[in-house]
């Protein structure tokens, strides 16, 4: 399943004109197998060992390649920093309050609310992000013991 998802982004790669350097394919690799949303800093340390000359900078550059051709997505939460989800279908997030881990969450978008908003403000509505939030169950466990 992630094979066939990572033969599918190097192609998309290869049509963009992107040229792929064992990095970058090894960034993309970890990505697609990451299903915590990491942050650059999380692909570096998880990366450095494999590729002693890559940089913090190097797997930032590799992740704007990927959100410019559409592979990831870039989440952004107020002060800290970007974390990058490969799943590019609609999903919604829900985050643990203890650890800052985030999960995958499917529902049906909620598209009623994006209409009613138009309605009530006269915007044109270009998305809606929802969030939500709470204690993982591993850090529920933590939280138990102590
Ligand atoms: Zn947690
Ligand atoms: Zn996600």
């Amino acid at each position: 399943m992630t094979e066939e998802k990572l033969q599918e982004a190097v192609s998309r790669l290869k049509e963009s004109g992107v040229r792929i350097t064992p990095q970058r394919h090894a960034v993309l690799e970890f990505l697609l197998n990451a299903e915590i949303h990491p942050t650059a800093d999380d692909i570096y340390k998880a990366l450095e060992g494999k590729f002693p000359n890559m940089s913090v900078a190097t797997v930032y550059n590799n992740l704007k390649v990927f959100r410019e051709i559409g592979l990831v997505r870039e989440l952004t939460y107020g002060d800290s920093s970007s974390r990058f989800d490969c799943n590019t279908s609609k999903h919604y997030h829900i985050i643990c309050d203890e650890c800052g881990k985030i999960v995958d969450f499917h529902y049906p978008s909620l598209d009623e609310v994006e209409s009613l908003a138009e309605q009530v403000t006269g915007f044109q509505v270009s998305h809606h992000r929802m969030e939500i939030y709470g204690t993982c169950p591993n850090c529920k466990k933590e939280l138990q013991h102590h």
